[in-house]
């Protein structure tokens, strides 16, 4: 059975490319019937933020991603806290030691700073002098009775052979230890792992198959396969996932707000439309003229139309190796597009309609709070006349206020659509007043019901009025919604019904 895990540090709010690693997790994992491990990275205990475990927990859950194992889910491979685990990376450590693959370091902050400069100045690629690999047994032995600080090292000196990092969507790499540090450390002097350590360790101890993450990490490889190697460990399987791009092409990170999977949240996407959007960065073609394109190469995404997928049917359609190496744009017009559609498919259902109505309430309420009009079987109404207009939910009170408050005729767009009224027929603001006295008139002798009612209902008004159809039914809109565009004149009068129709008229002409 395949096991991933997602292993986020709790450093801050779940980020968009976090949700994405998640996801892919999720998807590889059940789409081979297998299961993950939710694992919180807790070994930096100067950037752990209190409140990020939960953020991240609740974004998961927003989005629909439940962990098989982790926090409040035991399972066969706990604690799923790293730092409940420290006993075990020392054990390791303890290995490496023995068998002359790492080594105590006692230098300290300052020494290691100084030396740093000094290879520097030299033009060396070295970060560390290696001076304490020479210190003999004794001399370690006593300086650490003596209770004097350490780290510990890994040896590059003294790595067996291996085969080369080979990546499921990188494809074979070469082998990069140039970009690592000499002589990694894997143990601090608090006691604590570095993450390359805690995360072998974990990988191995927890049975993870696949270990599927950023491609931040990529440069890390090499030396998690030297850990294996010296443990005498088997690798599980890597792929990296390719960093997501801003549209103006400047990386997606932490350190920019809007990426924040709650932010996402509560400016009101659907998780479906979240999840979609970063399904499909990324996962599109993986070959171009039929040979692979240099990693870094910005790809485009596959077309609109035929990418609106839920979550069974991505997990149904996922296939790791067409997972693209390239960088991929995550375009927000893309999501509004999706969103918009997995409003209008979970409008198509009873249960889906009264679930998204409930939500809307809540938006209105505070939008509107003195409104009348909020009930839920009121909005339910609404919704039906403004599906297809709605990208996301939020917008309603954007998109149709005149359905809870009065329009407000001396916002700028009221007035020009008063002023682009047809000065031909009865003059600018004359036309208005008009239309809106014949309507009221006709109202007063009968009051339609239904849409089609309604529709006979103008048509007839319209042409006592003598106007072109388009300034009657323009006027008429001005008069009901302040607003040049919307749902159809029929279905603004059927959910405002005839009563406020004409109470909405009288205060037009006022
Ligand atoms: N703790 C790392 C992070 O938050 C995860 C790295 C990994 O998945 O191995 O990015």
């Amino acid at each position: 059975m395949v096991l991933l895990r997602f292993a986020p540090s709790p450093t801050g709010a779940l980020h968009l490319g976090g949700l994405r690693t998640a996801l892919y997790n999720h998807l590889f994992a059940k789409k081979h019937g297998g299961k993950w491990i939710l694992r919180i990275e807790d070994t930096d205990a100067v950037r752990y933020v209190p409140t990020a475990v939960d953020d991240i927990k609740n974004a998961l859950t927003w989005a629909g991603l439940p962990h098989d194992f982790g926090p409040g889910v035991d399972g066969p491979h706990g604690p799923y806290f790293q730092s409940e685990r420290l006993d075990l990376y020392h054990s390791y450590t303890r290995r490496l030691l023995d068998s002359g693959h790492a080594y105590r370091c006692f230098c300290s902050p300052d020494k290691l700073a100084a030396t740093r400069e000094k290879l520097a100045r030299t033009g060396s690629n070295a970060t560390y002098d290696k001076s304490c690999l020479h210190l003999t047994e004794e001399e370690v032995a006593r300086r650490v009775r003596a209770g004097e600080k350490s780290i510990v090292r890994l040896n590059d000196d003294n790595l067996p052979d291996r085969a080369s990092p080979t990546d499921i969507v990188f494809g074979l790499l070469r082998d990069a230890h140039a970009s690592l540090p000499t002589d990694p450390v894997l143990l601090k002097s608090d006691l604590f792992p570095t993450y390359h350590l805690a995360s072998v360790v974990d990988d191995h101890e927890m049975d993870i198959t696949h270990v599927l993450r950023g491609e931040e990490w990529l440069p890390s490889l090499p030396l998690h396969l030297d850990l294996y190697s010296c443990l005498g460990l088997e690798p599980p399987q890597f792929a990296h996932l390719p960093i997501l791009l801003n549209p103006n092409g400047t990386k997606m990170s932490k350190r920019n707000g809007d990426v924040s999977v709650l932010d996402f949240m509560r400016r009101g996407w659907e998780p479906e439309g979240v999840l979609n959007w970063l399904a499909l960065a990324g996962w599109g073609v993986h070959h171009e003229n039929g040979r692979p394109s240099p990693p870094g190469t910005p790809s485009t995404q596959p077309p609109d139309s035929t990418t609106l997928m839920t979550l069974p049917e991505l997990i149904d359609q996922f296939d790791l190796s067409s997972v693209t190496h390239r960088r991929n744009v995550l375009d927000p017009a893309k999501l509004a597009y999706l969103n918009k559609h997995h409003l209008m498919r979970s409008w198509q259902t009873e249960q889906g309609i009264a679930f998204q109505a409930r939500r809307v309430h809540d938006v209105v309420k505070a939008a509107f709070p003195h409104s009348p009009y909020t009930n839920v079987e009121y909005i339910t109404r609404v919704i039906s006349v403004l599906q297809g207009r709605i990208t996301n939910l939020h917008d309603v009170p954007t998109l149709a206020p005149f359905f809870f408050v009065e329009p407000d005729y001396e916002l700028p767009e009221a007035r020009s659509v008063k002023r682009g009224l047809s000065a031909d027929d009865y003059g600018k603001s004359r036309t208005v007043n008009h239309v809106v006295r014949r309507v009221i008139l006709q109202l007063e002798s009968s009051s339609p019901s239904t849409q089609s009612d309604i529709a006979v209902f103008l048509h007839d008004a319209c042409e006592k009025t003598g106007l072109k159809s388009k300034v009657f039914m323009t006027a008429l809109r001005h008069a009901l919604s302040g607003m040049k565009a919307g749902p159809s004149l029929p279905e603004i009068i059927d959910v405002l019904g005839t009563e406020r129709t004409a109470q909405r008229l009288k205060l037009a002409l006022s």
